[in-house]
């Protein structure tokens, strides 16, 4: 069991970051259930004030937090101030959503006076992943935390040092163990998700591990599992699409966060009449995407999270087969700073593309379709169902083919990648079990209770 660890800036490694510690699961949990009755006692209106003013503590901190995300993971200084920015919007949305859902709903018809209630359900495990390290479980933390259940936040160790920079800014403005970060791996990670005392697990990360946590919570139908999963996002370039900016958006899609988004693209798939010319198009936007000090504000390609990634690059870039358009490259230092840099990469394949494996580095594989029929046929080789893209300047085309998409967040003319806080957003397939997070993640947070009434004396 991983108990003590340091992490390295991938952007440069003689970064040494401070020492982290792996919290006590069992104590946490434990901390987290005697909070919970008060918690759930605690009127709405004062947990959206208190909310709001951990709202302010990290609005204050903002250009802090983006930088010592950069610095953990490797993500570009203005991606991470976007991520920031969605923090704070977050708690915003998540307000509005929390007065519409938590509002008890009176006179619903039937024989006798009825109300249907929104109750607390208990602690709640929130798992981060390490590429929207602080958005992705804040979005969770903050829908559970109005919801009246206290949360602990076990995020990506990867970035265990912004994290917890993170939880002393949000932990003071609840009462004591309400929002409390845990530090860990897969262990500490298990072992909470699995904790009876828990009553609520929101996981973002891996399929594998997703399946995991599935399969051994199955027997406790109570505890709320919501599961948000990678893909293998295609973009579909059809023969009347602005192809400039297809291509843009393929490379966008394609290089974000170094390619480690679970909205990525990482299939393009292009009618045989205009793929002639959108792949030098395709290569050329790719191109443009040069790996780059993370700290720079012109930097939109950062590196890889860990010499892990760099490794499983260096694998599909020897092991894909097909022709490769852009050959990619590991960089092992850029601008003098040795860091997990590589170059993005495309190859045109001739098989359907089937995987059960996310890519998760900057490498699209371009696949030339006869028609629209065989793109949606393309499309569906994979078990994701995350996000996809189709190009087309035709409504009629989109409408068609967008139907036979099965993918929980699907458009036209944008790139994969384009997830706005406003939407809910969640996978269909592999990609996740029917808990979209964004927009709208608090109704997985209560239990429903209906009530009728009938029999009292007047008083
Ligand atoms: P990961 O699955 O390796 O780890 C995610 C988190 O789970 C980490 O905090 C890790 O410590 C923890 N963990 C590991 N094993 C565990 C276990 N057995 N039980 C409980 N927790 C465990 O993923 P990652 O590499 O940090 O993140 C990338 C993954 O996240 C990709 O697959 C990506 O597609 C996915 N992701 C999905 C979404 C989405 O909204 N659908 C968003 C971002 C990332």
């Amino acid at each position: 069991m991983v108990e003590r660890w340091m992490n390295h800036s991938p952007g440069d490694l003689s970064v040494a970051l401070p020492e982290v510690i792996a919290g006590d699961v069992s104590a946490a949990a434990e901390r987290a259930h005697a909070a919970a009755p008060a918690w759930a006692r605690t009127p709405v209106a004062e947990r959206i004030e208190r909310m709001r003013t951990a709202q302010q503590a990290l609005a204050t901190a903002k250009e802090e937090l983006a930088r010592g995300i950069t610095v953990e993971t490797g993500k570009p200084i203005t991606e991470a101030q976007g991520e920031i920015g969605a923090v704070i919007a977050k708690i915003d949305l998540t307000i509005a959503d929390a007065e519409a859902h938590l509002a008890e709903r009176t006179n619903l018809g039937g024989p006798h006076a009825s109300a249907v209630r929104q109750s607390a359900r208990g602690p709640a495990a929130v798992i981060g992943p390490f590429n929207f390290p602080l958005h992705l479980g804040h979005g969770a933390n903050v829908a559970h935390l109005l919801a009246g259940n206290p949360v602990v936040y076990k995020p990506s160790p990867f970035a265990a040092n912004v994290a917890a920079r993170y939880g002393e800014l949000m932990a003071p403005h609840f009462p004591p163990d309400v929002f409390q970060v845990l530090q860990g791996g897969g262990i500490q990670g298990e072992a909470l998700c699995l904790d009876p005392r828990m009553r609520a697990v929101c996981f973002t990360g891996s399929i594998p591990v997703g399946r995991t946590l599935a399969q051994k919570l199955a027997s406790d139908f109570s505890k709320d599992l919501a599961l948000e999963l990678g893909g293998s996002n295609a973009l579909i370039v059809c023969a009347d699409a602005d192809l400039d900016k297809a291509a843009q958006a393929a490379a966008d899609g394609a290089c974000l966060t170094a390619g480690q988004r679970c909205n990525a693209t990482s299939r393009v798939i292009v009618e045989r009449t205009v793929a002639a010319a959108f792949l030098p198009r395709l290569v050329a936007a790719m191109q443009a995407y040069t790996p780059g000090d993370p700290l720079l504000p012109e930097t939109r390609l950062g590196p890889l999270i860990s010499s892990a990634a760099v490794t499983r690059y260096e694998k599909l870039c020897d092991g894909m087969s097909g022709s490769w358009l852009l050959r990619g490259r590991v960089e092992p230092v850029i601008a003098g700073k040795r860091g997990h840099y590589v170059r993005p990469a495309a190859i045109q394949r001739d098989d359907d593309g089937h995987t059960d494996s996310e890519c998760f580095v900057p490498i699209v594989s371009v696949f030339v379709a006869e028609d629209l029929d065989h793109a949606v046929r393309l499309q569906s080789a994979t078990p994701f169902g995350l996000t996809a893209s189709i190009f087309t300047r035709s409504e009629t085309t989109f409408r068609r083919l967008g139907p036979q998409l099965e993918v929980g967040n699907l458009y036209a003319n944008l790139p994969t990648t384009f997830s706005p806080s406003t939407l809910p957003f969640g996978g269909w397939r592999d990609s996740g079990n029917g808990r979209p997070g964004g927009r709208g993640f608090i109704r997985f947070t209560t239990r429903e209770q209906a009530v009728q009434v009938t029999g009292f004396d007047t008083e």
